[in-house]
């Protein structure tokens, strides 16, 4: 028998939230962002809960490969564009849209022998300098990508450093009107948090293409602001293992590694199939939430490599055997959010669901 754990990707909730984005984005088009291979779930597991997506957003020229390979035909952006210039030939090949966000990709470009000139977004550094030119050089680098006969469409594209606090987007998005009001093509600046936080802002200001990555995969991109519930969203993904093993603790008897917890009566308590190995942050402590059986309970002690110790002594009927919702949705229904998981281990739902191991099986629940 396969060790039992298991990742279960939920395909309603994926078309649900899609749903739910196309809502926030209002009248403009929806790139489903699925870097990182579909933020921890798969790009081959989510794509039929997408297939409803105006196009695909990511990073890796092989993602981009993988997502023609399913037979998509239509719009997919390299969000960080190409990484050397023989990228450029697979976007030729591929008709892949990409980012240009600094000189070198523009000389790259210029030295690109092509039938079919590209599609890119210029990126502008709108305040968190990562990536991006800056308003004041924007103009000029958009003036050479528009001499290049291998470029065909300038989009505008920009990303924002507070869409989900409290400072919120408007110096930024103001900066980015300003620099492009007279630019033309399309443009692209709200990701998740900003079209979710921002439901009045004009279309005119929210651009031709929204980038819905993180809700898309029920979690609020806000929490503890917001909550997935409180956005309407509904956990894609559902990590969930076995109990393998049942001890009975007495008062003072402590439980896993640095003895980091002591019963302080007589406790009952499971261990699960489920560690740091398999992606489940090892920052998680003692009283973290957990389902057991689709009742909540607790995380006791240290989590292991391969094994978190959870509490029993309040759930009679659970025993080996019984199910633990690591996050997401039980077989009774109750939702544990990856976001409380997340809180508890001083991250965000983002990581968690990216970091599941390769050792973790993936089915798809298709219904
Ligand atoms: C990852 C990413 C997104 C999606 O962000 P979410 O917070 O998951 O919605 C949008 N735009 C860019 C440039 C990104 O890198």
């Amino acid at each position: 028998m396969p060790r039992p754990i298991l990742a279960t990707i939920h395909t309603a909730a994926l078309q649900h939230n899609l749903a739910r984005a196309r809502q926030a984005a209002q009248d403009a088009k929806l790139w489903c962002v699925v870097k990182a291979n579909a933020y921890g779930h798969g790009i081959e597991q989510v794509f039929d809960g997408m297939r409803a997506a105006d196009g695909f957003a990511l990073l890796e020229p092989s993602e981009a490969q993988r997502i023609r390979d399913l037979g998509w035909r239509g719009p997919i952006l390299l969000l960080e564009g190409v990484f050397d210039a023989r990228d450029l030939e697979l976007c030729s090949r591929l008709n892949l849209w990409h980012t240009v966000h600094c000189d070198q990709q523009i000389d790259w470009l210029a030295a690109h022998k092509t039938q079919q000139p590209h599609r890119v977004f210029l990126k502008m550094n709108s305040g968190m300098n990562r990536l991006g030119f800056t308003a004041e050089r924007y103009r000029s680098a958009w003036a050479r990508l528009n001499a290049l006969t291998q470029v065909d469409e300038i989009s505008l594209i920009t990303h924002f450093s507070d869409a989900d606090t409290a400072k919120g987007i408007g110096a930024a998005l103001a900066l980015f009107n300003q620099t492009t009001l007279d630019l033309p093509g399309e443009r692209s600046i709200c990701n998740s948090a900003a079209m979710l936080r921002n439901p009045d802002m004009p279309a005119s200001q929210r651009g031709d293409w929204v980038r819905g990555g993180i809700l898309l995969y029920g979690s609020a991109p806000d929490y503890p602001l917001q909550t997935a519930e409180d956005w309407g969203l509904q956990p894609t993904m559902t990590l969930s293992a076995k109990v393998i093993g049942v001890q009975e603790l007495q008062a003072g008897d402590t439980v896993g590694y640095g003895s980091a917890f002591t019963a302080d009566k007589p406790m009952r308590i499971g261990v699960v199939a489920c560690g740091y190995a398999d992606g489940y942050p090892r920052h998680c402590g003692n009283g973290t939430p957990v389902l057991v059986d689709g009742q909540r309970s607790r995380l006791i002690g240290r989590v292991s490599m391969d094994m978190v110790t959870v509490d029993l002594t309040d759930i009679p009927q659970a025993g080996w055997g019984s199910e633990v919702t690591l996050w997401g949705r039980a077989a009774n229904g109750t939702v544990l959010p990856i976001d409380e998981v997340a809180q508890a281990a001083g991250t965000v739902g983002y990581e968690l669901m990216c970091a599941v191991a390769p050792r973790v099986p993936v089915v798809v629940d298709g219904h």
